[in-house]
């Protein structure tokens, strides 16, 4: 394969089966996203949304580029911004690991640091403060510009109808932003009203009206309740705790070679419990986001 460019490499990513024993005879597909250049889903999401800041007149070539992220969307719009030569400000809660923090800054992005404590919504607001000082900014703001489904929507959604020739019983995905989520889900029901989607989140996130509370599953989990959710069927909500969590990542290592952060971990917790609801024969779909390499800072194979 001869390229020019990292960017050629984003998307088209392998959709393994994965060989765990899932209940009732059931597969598990999950949507391998650590082989985007960039190391995550997110890589989709920022060239997604640089492109619809172009066309829609938002980005010139002068334009600062600001943004709250976790740290994957970061990089992801780091390595998009970079192609076009454009000053990126990321705003990152400080408890976000480490080595995206790197990675980023790796790519020439600054980096902004808001209080842990304040979490999403202060990384939020720190971005608009910073918009308004910044003569010819742009915010894409992932947790509420719809070009963030829609990056999936094109994108990934389509992927998975590619490579499955059965119909799909279930799409299981943890949500931050929940773009990821909104954007499959309603692509996959679109083609078959039939798949039931399937909302994965950390013990600590609100979506099941637990309490909020801290958790050490990164990249998902929600304080407030997505936009994107407001027109879109959920047929259930999971609440994964840390520990189910880190238990399926030290297993998709230990025994199948598969790298994989913490929410791809809750996926798979996540689908296996749902596949024991589900008739025999059911196939499940989910995404694994990244890999466990950019939190090898934080200990994620020490149990
Ligand atoms: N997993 C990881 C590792 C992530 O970084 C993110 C994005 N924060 C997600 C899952 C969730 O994706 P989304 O924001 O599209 O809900």
């Amino acid at each position: 394969m001869l390229i020019n460019h990292v960017q050629q490499l984003i998307g088209n990513t392998p959709l393994i089966d994965l060989p765990v024993t899932v209940p009732n005879g059931s597969h598990i597909y999950a949507k391998l996203e650590m082989f985007n250049p960039g190391g995550s889903i997110k890589d989709r999401l920022g060239a997604y949304l640089v492109q619809d800041g172009i066309q829609r007149g938002h980005i010139n070539n002068t334009t600062t580029i600001i943004e709250p992220t976790a740290g994957n969307t970061g990089i992801g719009l780091a390595l998009a911004t970079q192609a076009h030569d454009l000053r990126t400000i990321l705003v990152v809660p400080e408890k976000f690991s480490m080595e995206k923090q790197v990675l980023m800054q790796a790519l020439g992005a600054e980096i902004v640091h808001t209080p842990s404590e304040q979490g999403i919504k202060g990384a939020i607001k720190k971005a608009e403060q910073l918009a308004q000082e910044i003569p010819n900014s742009y915010v894409p703001m992932q947790f509420k510009n719809p070009a963030n489904p829609a990056a999936y929507y094109h994108s990934l959604a389509p992927e998975i109808i590619a490579d499955l020739s059965q119909p799909i019983t279930a799409f299981v995905a943890g949500a931050g932003s929940g773009g990821t989520f909104a954007g499959i889900a309603a692509y996959l029901q679109e083609q078959d009203a039939a798949t039931k989607a399937i909302v994965v989140e950390p013990a600590g996130s609100i979506l099941n009206g637990g309490p909020a509370h801290a958790h050490r599953t990164e990249g998902i989990g929600v304080e407030f309740i997505p936009p994107f959710f407001e027109h879109l069927r959920i047929d259930q909500t999971l609440t994964i705790s840390d520990n189910d969590a880190f238990a399926q990542v030290r297993q998709l290592a230990r025994h199948h070679g598969l790298f994989v952060g913490s929410s791809s971990g809750a996926a798979l917790a996540a689908s296996l419990q749902l596949a024991a609801t589900l008739p025999a024969n059911s196939t499940i779909v989910t995404v694994f986001p990244d890999s466990s390499e950019r939190y090898l800072s934080q200990n994620i194979y020490s149990n």
